[in-house]
């Protein structure tokens, strides 16, 4: 009789070595325990760095920040590092002091929006957590709010089709991006058509997706002219078009007329895109929301809530009328979505964007819509609309300014009268360098105009007083 072998010992784990390195992590049960004594120190540096800025942005110019950084930082990655309390408080003390921050109503320049607190600290526990949106078993969660708030919001775009659906970008110019390639794989080309007025970016997008020169339609009056696409469409037709329309222009908030080119999209069987990252917004006020009128006649529109939804970077989104456009993302990657693991009921999130590691944006916008609602967004957008029809008023009854014309969103375009070009665009930088005003440009009717794009629901009319009382200080010199 044979005795059983005794069992076999598990090897001992080896001792842990001395200086082992076990720097807190962010997520866990413990995780918020690590993070709160940092995130003192970080609201410390945020308020002494933005009180110590005294003004919209710091004052120097270029040079003078990148100076203050490299003292500060030094060149090359140090040997040994500090401490996580000295690291924050130095760099984020650094940050604040040189930004140019959106919640300084003198801040104005482009649509670049001061974040919702809530929508930030929304973010934070999506740093926290660190769900990737390319698989379900890296964001359980996450992939299904993701599901149900892009639907919401695809709902608030395409209120009668029930196949609408939106993805999730980086802004809009994925945005943009993402609907010429679903053009492309849907006609196998395209010729994009554009106003004169588009964004940038869509031109981007047909050369970085090999398609030929987008054909430019006029837009004499900063919109999209109807008679001059109408002539376009006359003279292409046959060919597989996508015509790409601006609801809210970059550079004065103009509306292209929607219904008038869906119309014409109808005669000529061309798709339609709306680039409504700016004038999207809209959506949530009932106030506004009927400028665009027309806007579900689109295949796709793009929407950009770090812009009028006052989102953290990033925030943007493309929404669909027919949620089969998006088949053509359809992807593969055995370790992320093999066809057994679909089958058996994980959803497969790879179709949903062009990236792979994809952060949790959802929950910041999630996180907003459910605290202010529809009501609350659209009072936001009142509130900046209503500030800039303020400052346009202001503006005209001023003599020493020119107004462009009365705001459709929440853009002012304006020069000191008399002025030229180059002593405006002198007057923009001089307010930079002094860290007194940050304005934007725009040539519209040929001619320089100062941009005050109103995106902080804070701005009070005094403020905008005050900045054409530095404007009008400034030209004087
Ligand atoms: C801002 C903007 C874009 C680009 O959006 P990003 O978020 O900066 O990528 C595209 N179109 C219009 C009309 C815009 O105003």
């Amino acid at each position: 009789m044979s005795t059983p072998p005794p069992p076999r010992a598990l090897p001992s784990p080896p001792p842990e070595e001395e200086g082992t390195a076990r720097p807190p992590l962010s997520g866990g049960p413990e995780g918020p325990t690590a993070l709160r004594p940092l995130l003192t120190t970080v609201l410390d540096a945020l308020h002494d760095g933005a009180a110590a800025r005294r003004g919209p942005l710091p004052a120097g110019g270029p040079a003078a920040v990148a100076a203050r950084v490299r003292e500060t930082v030094g060149t090359g990655i140090p040997p040994h590092g500090t401490s996580p309390d000295e690291a924050l408080h130095t760099l984020v003390h650094l940050l604040a002091e040189g930004a140019a921050d959106p919640a300084e109503p003198l801040c104005a320049a482009h649509l670049h929006c001061p974040p919702l607190a809530l929508a930030t600290a929304a973010d934070l526990a999506v740093s926290a957590l660190n769900p990737s949106l390319d698989s379900w078993d890296q964001a359980p969660a996450a992939s299904a709010l993701e599901a149900l708030v892009t639907t919401a919001l695809a709902a608030e775009v395409y209120p009668q089709a029930r196949t609408a659906d939106a993805v999730v970008t980086t802004g809009g110019t994925e945005s943009n991006q993402l609907a010429l390639l679903l053009a492309r794989e849907h006609h196998g080309t395209v010729q994009l058509v554009c106003g004169e007025n588009a964004h940038h970016s869509l031109h981007r997008a047909a050369w970085l997706l090999g398609l030929p020169e987008p054909v430019t339609v006029p837009a004499p009056a900063g919109t999209l002219n109807p008679t001059a696409l109408a002539d376009t469409l006359t003279r292409l037709h046959g060919r597989p078009l996508l015509v790409a329309a601006t609801a809210g222009t970059t550079d004065a908030g103009l509306i292209d007329p929607i219904s008038a080119i869906a119309d014409l999209c109808d005669a000529h069987g061309a798709r339609l895109h709306i680039d409504a990252a700016y004038g999207g917004g809209l959506l949530f006020s009932d106030r506004h929301r009927t400028r665009l009128d027309g806007l579900d006649r689109a295949h796709s529109v793009t929407l950009d809530l770090h812009k009028l939804g006052w989102q953290p970077v990033a925030a943007g989104l493309l929404a669909v009328r027919d949620r089969r456009n998006l088949d053509a993302l359809a992807h593969r990657a055995d370790y992320l979505n093999a066809d057994d693991d679909t089958e058996a009921g994980l959803p497969d999130l790879l179709g949903r964007s062009l990236r792979t590691t994809r952060r949790a944006d959802i929950l910041k916008i999630a996180v907003t819509l459910r605290a202010l609602g529809r009501t609350g967004l659209g009072a936001l957008v009142d509130q900046v609309c209503a500030a800039a029809h303020a400052f346009a008023d202001l503006i005209d009854a001023h003599p020493g300014f020119e107004l462009y014309a009365t705001p459709t969103i929440s853009t002012v375009l304006f020069r000191p009268t008399g002025a030229d070009d180059a002593a405006l665009a002198r007057v923009r930088r001089d307010l930079l360098t002094e860290g007194r005003a940050v304005l934007g440009r725009a040539r519209l009717d040929g001619r320089l105009w100062l941009k005050a794009t109103l995106l902080n629901p804070h701005t009070r009319p005094g403020d905008l007083a005050g900045l054409l009382k530095l404007v009008e200080g400034n030209t004087a010199r």
